[in-house]
This record gives structure tokens, C-alpha cells and sequence, in this order.
């Protein structure tokens, strides 16, 4: 059966700067077998051009424009079916600018239909601004819904959620977020999978690292939903989880055959099943509702509403 990918980024493909081993050789196999895919990021800063040449820099080329899907680009496709010929305020990087110039929603600082919210760029009198806005009618949207986003290992930068958290502080309304885990981000991203790809995919499935909007997402949209352990999330932490990953992977480099001939690799192989044999992993510690797995720490809220 022909699978497509959807692919997050960061923790899947590269970890601060240093690509994950495997990676060039997974897209060269995406590539070089015609296999649809498109990276899929909750990144609203770049434009897709400014992840190619990132891409490039890290040692993956052959990619254009085309093979990103952002929740920047998510968000301007979202206002312009819904909303058409509206207008934004605007608290985020070029690359939300830019999504929202190419689908012709105009900047608006005076009366906007919305004001637009996503990483970075978020200055006092930005804020300001966009509070008075809403409070004069404007809507509130965000391109996601992270509060905080992994810079290395050790380190995390605010998201967009923290700062429409903000606003929906100091207004007292409730943002609507778009990207992943929202739904119309895996709908659009389907659609412009294929749109894009030259042979059409029978299934879908979405490779990230983050339980909370990777494979939240995936699930939610009836897509597969592939874990791999070089990102955010530990094995032992899956448990913890109502939503579960359709398949566990150490990482890209056990599709690379599979890719390649089109044959799955052997489920036995994946680390769930090594770590459930020892006896390691718990079943039923499931977050939100279960008070056994309060005894976890919680070193930082919760990276998603
Ligand atoms: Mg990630």
C-alpha cells in the first residue's frame, strides 16, 4: 500500500542544528522513490524558503518551498475560506507576513477583522496594540497552540500560545488556534499533499515527536501516527497518554527500507514491544485524568492548551 508522510521537524529531522542520523537518507529515499510527503511544523516564523535553505545548510537538499506546510500557512488558509478579503493585525515573523500576504489577507492596524498571533516579534507595544483591537471587535486567532518550544536540550524559548495566553488575559476572550493538533491543519496539509505529489497516497501517516500535537493530530484525523524517541517524548512517558501512537520508532532510519521497497519493516522491532518485555513499561498512567501518574514532575506547564 503507498503511504504518504506528513513530517514534523524539530526532533524528527534535526535537534538543534545537528541533524538526527538517518535523516539525509530518509528524505533521499522519500525522493528518489516519488513517495508524497511534506514536512509538517508548528513553526510560524519561517517561509518555506527559509526552512529549504535550512534544510540545505544541514546537509538535505533536494527540497523546494513546497515539500512545508507551517501553522503560519495553515492559519492564512484557514482566514481565507473562511473569511474572505478579511484583514489582521499582525503580532508574529516573516513567515506569518508572508502566508498571509500570499493568500491576500492585507495588514490592518486601524479596524482589523483579526488580529493574528504567532512566534516571536511580540513587543509591549505590539501587545498593547493588539489588546485595544480586540477590545474594539477584533477577533483573536493564533497559529498555535505551544506554549513554550525546545531550543536544545536544555533550553525553551515562549510560543505562540503564551502569547495569545496574554491577550486572552487582558481581554477576556478566548483565541481560536490553529496548526497541530487542530484538525484543519492535517486537512489542509492532506489536501496539499495531494495537490502536490505525483502519485496519490492510499494512507497517510504523520511521523513527530511530540505526543500533544503530533500524534494527538493524527489520531484525531483518522491518520497513522508514528512516534519516534529522538524528540521530546520518552518511551516510558507514552503510557501516560489517552491518545496512542499507531507505531513506536526509534527513529526516521527504520523506514529507510521500508521507503525503499515499499515492504513494512517487522512491528516486533519496534522499541515498544523490547521495553514492554522488560517489564518497563505501565500501561494505564494516563495524564489528565489519572492521579497515579501525579507523582511524575511537572517542571513546566503544559506545552499545549
Ligand atoms: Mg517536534
Amino acid at each position: 500500500m503507498k503511504t504518504g508522510y506528513l513530517i514534523d521537524m524539530d526532533g524528527v529531522i534535526y535537534r538543534e542544528n545537528q541533524l538526527i542520523p538517518g535523516a539525509v537518507d530518509f528524505v533521499d529515499a522519500l525522493l528518489s522513490t516519488g513517495t508524497p510527503f511534506l514536512f509538517l511544523t508548528n513553526n510560524s516564523a519561517p517561509t518555506g524558503e527559509d526552512l529549504t535553505v535550512r534544510l540545505k545548510h544541514l546537509g538535505i537538499t533536494g527540497l523546494g518551498p513546497k515539500h512545508f506546510y507551517t501553522s503560519a500557512m495553515n492559519t492564512a488558509d484557514f482566514l481565507a475560506e473562511i473569511h474572505p478579503n478579511c484583514t489582521a493585525f499582525v503580532v508574529g515573523e516573516g513567515g506569518l507576513l508572508a502566508a498571509l500576504h500570499e493568500r491576500k489577507i492585507a495588514n490592518d492596524a486601524i479596524h482589523p477583522n483579526y488580529v493574528v498571533v504567532g512566534e516571536g516579534a511580540a513587543t509591549t507595544e505590539k501587545l498593547t496594540k493588539a489588546h485595544e483591537l480586540i477590545e474594539k471587535g477584533a477577533r483573536l486567532v493564533a497559529t498555535n497552540p505551544d506554549n513554550w518550544c525546545p531550543v536544545s536540550s536544555e533550553k525553551t524559548r515562549p510560543g505562540a500560545g503564551a502569547i495569545a495566553s496574554y491577550l486572552e488575559a487582558s481581554t477576556g476572550r478566548r483565541a481560536y488556534y490553529l496548526g497541530k493538533p487542530n484538525g484543519y491543519m492535517f486537512h489542509r496539509a492532506r489536501v496539499r499533499l495531494t495537490e502536490t505529489a505525483l502519485n496519490s497516497a492510499e494512507q497517510v501517516a504523520m511521523i513527530g515527536d511530540t505526543m500533544e500535537t503530533d500524534i494527538r493530530g493524527a489520531v484525531e484525523a483518522g491518520l497513522l501516527a508514528y512516534l519516534v524517541l529522538t524528540g521530546s517524548t520518552k518511551l516510558e512517558d507514552v503510557g501516560d497518554y489517552v491518545y496512542q501512537p499507531t507505531r513506536i520508532l526509534h527513529s526516521v532510519a527504520e523506514l529507510v527500507e521500508e521507503v525503499k521497497t515499499g515492504q513494512p519493516a517487522p512491528f516486533a522491532d519496534s522499541p515498544f514491544f523490547t521495553h514492554a518485555k522488560n517489564g518497563a513499561h505501565k500501561h494505564g498512567n494516563r495524564h489528565q485524568t489519572d492521579i497515579l501518574a501525579l507523582h511524575k514532575p511537572r517542571p513546566r506547564p503544559a506545552m499545549t492548551k
